[in-house]
Parts: structure tokens; sequence; C-alpha cells
């Protein structure tokens, strides 16, 4: 291992001299697993205030407390870009979600959609993937997963002066830059191994916020799809640009 710090996401206001209790699976992590003592450093961060040093104040092996010191990093949320995709098997639904957090999707939202092949998801689950993802990429933000919803509610209920970029398979060919695209408020659409209904592209195709897009000439795997929208996305229009 690294002599890089722990770095942790808590649910607790952060400040100096803040006592941060810990859960009982914090405190295994901290004190059992990763062996820390009394004394010991770490950084945390709570997605709002940005990541600090503290130190563990106390160290039992069900629980514990920590004391914040000072502040290491502000709070740098990401562009307001959500993703949208249709759960896939699990171990690549996981891979979309700790992958939109590392690239920097302010919201992960998994759809239904016609050819949706899994019906269920443990939104608890995918919701821990994008924190220990945001832990481990140094990111002082943590997306947050909502809950499946049928793409047509979606649409339906679409928030006015955002854009939704679709990736649309059928575009499969060569792909044109997004530079032009008017920043602001975006969404990504991913859709599932058997692509967009019929009924699916007339609807994207009439909505006036939508821009269908290529991801260029091969047809990708939803999991990749996801990551290649994301970076292009960031790269013309999100926090790549510095
Ligand atoms: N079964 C479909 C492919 C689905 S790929 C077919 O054979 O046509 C899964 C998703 O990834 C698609 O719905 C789309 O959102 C995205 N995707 C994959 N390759 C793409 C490409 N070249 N251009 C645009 N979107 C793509």
């Amino acid at each position: 291992m690294s002599g890089s710090k722990i770095r942790l996401f808590v649910e607790h206001p952060l400040g100096p001299g803040q006592s941060v209790p810990l859960t009982p699976e914090q405190a295994h992590y901290l004190f059992i697993v990763m062996r820390l003592g009394v004394g010991a450093d770490l950084l945390v961060f709570n997605g709002k205030d940005g990541e600090w040093r503290a130190e563990v104040a106390k160290a039992g092996k069900r629980d514990g407390s920590l004391a914040c010191r000072e502040q290491t990093r502000v709070l740098r949320p990401p562009p307001d870009l959500w993703l949208l995709f249709a759960p896939i098997k699990k171990a690549r639904t996981d891979f979309i979600v700790e992958k939109a957090a590392e690239l920097g999707a302010a919201r992960i939202q998994p759809v239904q959609t016609d050819f949706t092949n899994s019906e269920r998801i443990r939104r608890d689950r995918l919701q821990a993937h994008a924190v220990e993802a945001a832990e481990q990429c140094g990111g002082t933000f943590v997306p947050g997963v909502a809950d499946l919803a049928p793409l047509s509610r979606l649409l339906d209920d679409w928030p006015e002066g955002r854009r939704l970029l679709w990736a649309d398979e059928a575009l499969a060919g060569p792909a044109e830059t997004l530079a032009g695209l008017a920043p602001g408020p975006w969404a990504i659409l991913i859709g599932p191994e058997g692509g967009f209904s019929e009924a699916e592209r007339t609807r994207l195709r009439a909505a006036p916020f939508v821009t269908p897009v290529s991801l260029g000439p091969r047809i990708l795997r939803a999991d990749t799809a996801a990551v290649a929208a994301l970076a292009l996305w960031q790269a013309a229009l999100g926090d790549w640009k510095g």
C-alpha cells in the first residue's frame, strides 16, 4: 500500500474542531481493517463542506469518533450533468455508477426503457458504489443515485432549461464534436443492450430539448457508451476545460 491517507465519506457536518461520530461499519474499517489508532490522521469529506484533515479521537471496536482539524480542499461540485442509463447486468451497472462518479456526473438516474433487461436495482448498493468511487478518486462530491424511473415519465416531467444528449446507436458513424453545444444543465441518455424501441425513438426525436449524438462508428456496450459520452461532454462543456 502507498503511504497515501485514507479518505472517508461521512454524513456529518465538517468544520474546525468538529467531532464526527463514526458508524459501526466505519469504526470496523478504520480500527480493525486499517488498524488506525487514536491520533492517526485521515481525510474526510461529506459532499458539502469540502475535504478536511481529521484525527482519530476515540477508537472502539464498534464505534469511535474523529476530530476535524483543517480544510484540505474546498468543495468542488461537478457541472450540472445527469447520467440517465438503463440498468444492465449487475457488474456492468456497478461499473457505470462508479465511472459516472469518477468522471463527474452530478446525478445518476437509472431509467426503465422498453428494452431494459433488469427491472430492479438496489439503489442503496449503487449509492455505496458512488461513495467508494468518490473516496478513491479524490472527489469532494458524491452524485446522488436516484430510484429507477420509467423513461416516459422522466420525459413527461422534463425540467425546463435542461438539455438531453441522446446517445443514439442508429447514428453510429462519424461523431461530431460537442463543442458547439450550448452550456448549461444537461443530461446524457444511454440505452440498454437492446437499444431504444421505435416508440422511444419517435418520442425522443420529437422532444425539443433532445440532441441526438453518435459515439463513433462502432456499436458500444452500454457501459462503454456511458463512459465515452461522459468524457466527450466533460471535454466539450464540462470541467475538463479547466
Ligand atoms: N442493440 C443495439 C445497441 C445498443 S448499445 C444495436 O445493436 O443497435 C447500448 C446503448 O449504447 C445504445 O442504446 C446507445 O445509447 C449507446 N451507444 C452504443 N454505441 C453507440 C454509438 N456508436 N453511437 C451512439 N450511441 C451508442
